[in-house]
């Protein structure tokens, strides 16, 4: 596959912003090569400067559950511009977005909308904080919840897989409230609140994580977290940008029964525009600024666009479910990219939930950090660049996760496994 414009443009991009990209991950770093420079996208399908077409499996990191321009997301976006771009004042588009919000997560009774998952998680934190009046946050080795500087600790995504886990110019006073457990470990969760249970404001966490790959997090672990919460008077943080409404329409907390504090919302609430949210207890909630004391503001929250495109995108979640299709679809990926490795002897395993799935060139389902990051990376290259010149766009990453959109057909995952095992057939 020749991408000469691609490269013309990613030339130029490297001296004109930090590693030729506006988010590291889009660098393919981690995979040891140049990126595709995109110029359309298409239901399923993406479309490159050079005219050459991809199955899409990143789905803009998430968002895109409903497939690139969705008409029914278009013709709400379009009506919008028609009308005002930004407003900086209150508008019905707002009431909406959070009305629906509210309907369809169970646990939040009342919502903040912010611009980006980052802004959720971090002013999550600072409600905790300011709610509880206390400073410590526990948070998962493996974990990912954007660049905020006291969550830049151990986390996964592009921190972990950039190797930079504590980013250069986060001070050691900014993280020295933040705690790392381990993921899924109970008995780790329990010392921790048993030494410092007094001081902690909050546990922020991935219901289910995709930035380390998918990892599925067991009952048990999902019930101490909120025992534990409970009894020390702490916060739940459910941090949903990547699983909320992807997993289903409630998200995490709604596939798996329970019940947190907060949660954090990006990605699919946006459908595909710049937005976050944070949501939870009417009483929690209460303490942000102007009804509380807790600041937390933004110029383009609730921006008018963006809030068309998440109306139009959770309205067509909840009138059309697209879940039972996509978790067809995401059966047939899961089991025919596992089957692959094992026809040509490589030792892999794969976890999933719906549209939401990670093949680990590790033999053993990662169940945390430590077994996540004892995949072999150097093959998950070869095998990401196998798939890109057969026109499939994998995530460029062993630790995340990839997703299938409502737009994929049972024959567009049968192509993917198709190349998929030429691919795996040629690593002898
Ligand atoms: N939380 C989780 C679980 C995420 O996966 C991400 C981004 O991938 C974020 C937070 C940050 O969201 P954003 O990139 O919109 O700032």
């Amino acid at each position: 596959m020749q991408r000469p414009n691609s490269h013309a443009i990613f030339t130029r991009a490297k001296e004109i912003m930090p590693g030729g990209v506006n988010s590291p991950a889009r660098a393919f770093g981690a995979v040891g090569g140049e990126p595709v420079v995109m110029d359309r996208a298409s239901g399923a399908y993406l479309f490159d400067v050079d005219g050459n077409q991809y199955i899409d499996y990143i789905g803009s990191w998430g968002p895109m559950i409903l497939g690139h321009q969705h008409p029914a997301v278009v013709v709400a976006v379009r009506a919008a511009v028609e009308k005002a771009f930004s407003f900086g004042a209150p508008s019905p588009g707002e009431n909406e977005l959070c009305e629906l919000i509210i309907e369809l997560v169970p646990s939040i009774e009342m919502v903040r909308l912010v611009s980006s998952g980052t802004e959720a998680t971090m002013s999550a934190i600072r409600l905790a904080r300011g709610y509880t009046g206390r400073d410590r946050i526990i948070k998962f080795a493996g974990n990912y919840h954007g660049h905020v500087d006291s969550l830049l600790v151990a986390a996964g995504s592009s921190a972990a897989t950039l190797g930079v886990p504590n980013s250069p110019g986060v001070t050691a006073g900014t993280t020295q409230d933040t705690i790392i457990c381990r993921y899924n470990d109970p008995a780790n969760l329990e010392e921790i609140f048993a030494e410092h249970g007094s001081t902690i404001a909050g546990v922020i966490f991935e219901p289910i994580v995709g930035n380390m790959g998918t990892v599925i997090p067991t009952a048990e672990f999902l019930q101490t977290m909120r025992e534990l919460t409970w009894k020390h008077g702490a916060l739940m943080i459910c941090d949903e940008v990547m699983t909320g409404f992807r997993v289903a329409v409630g998200g995490a907390q709604q596939l798996l029964d329970f019940t947190p504090d907060l949660t954090t919302l990006g990605k699919i609430v946006g459908g595909g525009m710049p937005i976050g949210a944070y949501g939870g207890r009417k009483e929690v909630m209460q303490h942000v600024l102007p009804a509380g004391k807790v600041f937390q503001a933004g110029t383009l929250s609730g921006n008018p666009l963006a809030t068309a495109a998440g109306i139009a995108t959770l309205k067509q979640l909840r009138d059309q479910p697209p879940y039972e299709k996509l978790e067809q679809l995401g059966a047939q990926l899961g089991d025919g990219l596992l089957a692959a490795a094992q026809a040509a002897k490589i030792p892999a395993s794969l976890t999933r939930v719906g549209s939401m799935l990670t093949l680990f060139f590790n033999p053993m389902q990662p169940t945390d950090w430590d077994t996540a990051s004892q995949s072999d990376t150097t093959r998950f290259a070869r095998y990401f660049w196998g798939l890109l010149n057969r026109g499939v766009y994998m995530p460029c990453s062993q630790y995340e996760a990839l997703f299938i959109s409502a737009a994929h057909s049972p024959a567009d995952i049968q192509a993917t496994i198709a190349a998929a095992q030429e691919v795996l057939a040629g690593f002898g």
